[in-house]
């Protein structure tokens, strides 16, 4: 029986496959959805929980860079969704703070932006997940990091006190945060925008928005469920890890339901009913083979969420 303090947002066994983008995994033994206006001490109360109970502790964001394990997550889930609230603070000059919850949605902070007349943050059109998600795991598209339009972010640390951060401390690298590795619960985050000054701006603004979402739609990332590029791309290698895959003639292959998209060697799709361990045969076959066949370590981008690997 779930403590009274949680019984109002926590629910236990609650399936998370439909949650996530890769339409994959079990259940969550502890899910907790507290609502946006008490989650600071909700979310708290759901860590200490799991702390208690000696389990494991994980937010979950949008799902979009999870697979999640056949068997679930075996520990309290807290699902950041209600925090979804986006703000703007214009200073009198020419730049502005985008304020985005942690479950806001990147492509709701871009159109946002975009709404409000706002450069920088086009990048984040079409981005799956949420701004809590890309700030941990410092997501990069077309040329850009999180990390290059950051200003702050505001967590709840490990001691239960609210903290922030700015963009300047260490940890921040290709697709690394300093909340990697780290019990912290991320709560908002701040992002540096100029603004428009003039129509002709406001209408470039939307053409790039447009122009992301329309190369994202190009290259097939909604067609399927998928959780995005498997393997982070090292730039030593000299190549994307999606042309290594390519090399390897490796598109195409398939485990159960999983697949190697026929047509972008860095992305798995569910091609139906496809299983973590589906996802798992194809990514170890790939890391062998690169190893076995090119000499290179690919390192994994997506999350293993709820199995020891
Ligand atoms: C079709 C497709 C295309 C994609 N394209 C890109 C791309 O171009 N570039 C890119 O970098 N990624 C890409 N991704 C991956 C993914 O969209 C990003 O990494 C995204 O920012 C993850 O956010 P999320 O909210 O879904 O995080 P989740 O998948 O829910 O979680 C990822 C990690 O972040 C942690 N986390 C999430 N929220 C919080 C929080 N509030 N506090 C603490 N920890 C938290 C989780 O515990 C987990 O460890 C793509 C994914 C898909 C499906």
């Amino acid at each position: 029986m779930l403590p009274v303090s949680l019984r109002a947002f926590m629910r236990e066994n609650e399936p998370l496959a439909e949650r996530s983008t890769f339409k994959i995994g079990g259940a969550a033994r502890f899910y907790a959805a507290p609502p946006g206006r008490n989650f600071v001490n909700d979310a708290i109360l759901c860590r200490n929980y799991a702390r208690e109970k000696d389990v494991p502790f994980f937010v979950l964001g949008g799902a979009s860079n999870l697979c999640i394990s056949d068997g679930g997550i075996r520990g309290v889930v807290l699902d950041s969704a209600s925090l979804s609230l986006i703000s703007v603070k214009e200073s009198g000059g020419t730049t502005a703070a985008v304020n985005a919850q942690a479950g806001a949605l990147n492509d709701a902070v871009a159109i946002f932006a975009q709404e409000h007349g706002l450069k920088g943050l086009e990048f984040l059109r079409g981005l799956p997940g949420s701004a809590g998600g890309a700030v941990f795991m410092n997501a990069r598209c077309f040329e850009k990091s999180i990390s290059d339009v950051l200003i702050s972010v505001e967590y709840i640390n490990e001691k239960d006190e609210i903290c922030v951060i700015r963009r300047d401390c260490a940890g921040w690298g290709y697709k690394k945060s300093p909340f990697q590795g780290r019990e912290a619960i991320i709560l908002s985050a701040s992002f540096a925008a100029e603004k428009a000054v003039n129509e002709k701006e406001r209408l470039e603004i939307k053409a790039l928005c447009d122009a992301y979402y329309a190369a994202r739609k190009e290259k097939g990332h909604f067609r399927h469920p998928s959780a995005g590029s498997v393997f982070k791309n090292n730039r030593a290698f000299g190549k994307s890890s999606g042309a290594i895959v390519e090399e390897l003639n490796m598109r195409g292959k398939r485990a159960g339901g999983a697949l190697i998209a026929p047509w972008h060697g860095n992305f798995i799709i569910n091609a139906g009913g496809a299983s973590c361990r589906d996802v798992m045969t194809l990514v170890d076959a790939v890391k062998d083979e690169a190893l076995k066949r090119l000499g290179f370590a690919l390192e994994e981008e997506i999350i293993f969420a709820g199995e020891e690997r």
